[in-house]
């Protein structure tokens, strides 16, 4: 690993034009199974059924922190040595899992077969694979598929593989019809709290992945798209080809971030100036307050973000300098 000398940050000013310091080398991280954890709380009809292996159930097991009796919503389908030696017919193998999967589980209305390192190397094909169970449970449940493997993706990678899966299904949106599609999982009080923001705001609202697989959000020519992740590159690519509009705004992080990112839908919208600092006063007030609490154990310090997945550290070094400085006048 390479270093970099220091820069020296002048106290009047901070560090808004400090260069942000980068880190190269080897690394070690996350396979895109990881998003599991957090899509299987938000999405609470779906299932994740990993392809893979008893390393891939660790992994899982121990991220999730569920007990297996607790029935969770995800679970891997345990590719053995005869499976990876070639000796088994692995489709008829995957069909009896899903089989009896989906007779112990009739909650389940969305299924996605995630594609693992063994999966992949062994070459299974879990689109065909998804095709055709697909077809048999038609009506019933949805299968859908995607890669979380570690030779493929990392970390969030499995996040945007997940929802990108999904946009070919979501339901066409009338032309007519205006919203803003908040992508990217949020914490179910974060969307709560969002969700009346833009109530009070008058501005027609979806959230995906929305919180049932079966309630997906619809999609159009009116939509316009606020990205809530700043790692969900694929999947706006797809909603964009469905017709969406991508909103240019910051991420929702801190005041600062947040109130122009809500400004960059009330705008869109055209929201009037006033309406708007009315609606956020007195969330970013108690925002702010919360903040205060911290500050003097911040104020001062520098925060060094360790890479977690393809460079992500350098991004969000830079995302959160500006606010950070400003909010807290931390120097980062
Ligand atoms: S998908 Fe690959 S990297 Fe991830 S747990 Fe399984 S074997 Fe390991």
């Amino acid at each position: 690993m390479t270093g970099t000398a220091l820069p020296t940050i002048n106290p009047a000013t901070g560090c808004v034009d400090a260069p942000v310091l980068r880190e190269r080398g080897q690394r070690e991280v996350f396979c895109g199974l990881t998003g599991i954890v957090w899509l299987h709380r938000k999405m609470q009809d779906a299932f994740f059924l990993v392809v893979g292996s008893r390393t891939c159930a660790h992994l899982i097991q121990s991220a999730a922190g569920v007990m297996i009796f607790a029935e969770p919503r995800f679970a891997t389908a345990i590719l053995g040595d005869r499976d990876l030696a070639g000796m088994a017919d692995c489709n008829e193998e995957l069909d009896r899992v899903v089989r009896e999967l989906l007779a112990r589980r009739p909650d389940i209305t969305t299924l996605f077969l995630v594609g693992s390192c063994p999966s992949e190397v062994i070459k299974l094909d879990l689109g065909r694979a998804a095709e055709r169970l697909g077809g048999e449970y038609a009506g019933r449940v949805r299968i859908l598929n995607y890669s979380g493997s570690g030779i493929e993706t990392t970390f969030t990678q499995g996040e945007d593989a997940c929802l990108k899966a999904l946009v070919p299904v979501l339901p066409e949106a009338p032309a007519t019809q205006e919203s803003v599609l908040v992508c990217g999982t949020l914490a179910d009080v974060v969307e709560d709290q969002f969700g009346r923001l833009f109530a009070e705001l008058g501005i027609p609202v979806q959230f995906f992945p929305p919180r049932r697989a079966t309630q997906l959000p619809s999609i159009g020519p009116g939509t316009k798209l606020l990205l809530a992740q700043p790692f969900l590159n694929e999947t706006m690519r797809a909603l964009q080809s469905r017709g969406a509009t991508l909103l240019s705004a910051p991420y929702p992080l801190g005041v600062e971030g947040t109130t122009a990112w809500l400004r960059a839908a009330a705008e869109a919208f055209g929201i009037a100036p006033e309406r708007f600092a009315s609606a956020i006063a007195a969330p970013a007030q108690r925002a702010r307050t919360a903040v205060a609490r911290y500050r003097p154990t911040l104020e001062g310090k520098r925060l060094f973000f360790f890479p977690q997945g393809f460079d992500q550290a350098g991004d969000l070094a830079e995302l959160f300098a500006r606010p950070l400085q400003r909010i807290a006048r931390l120097k980062v």
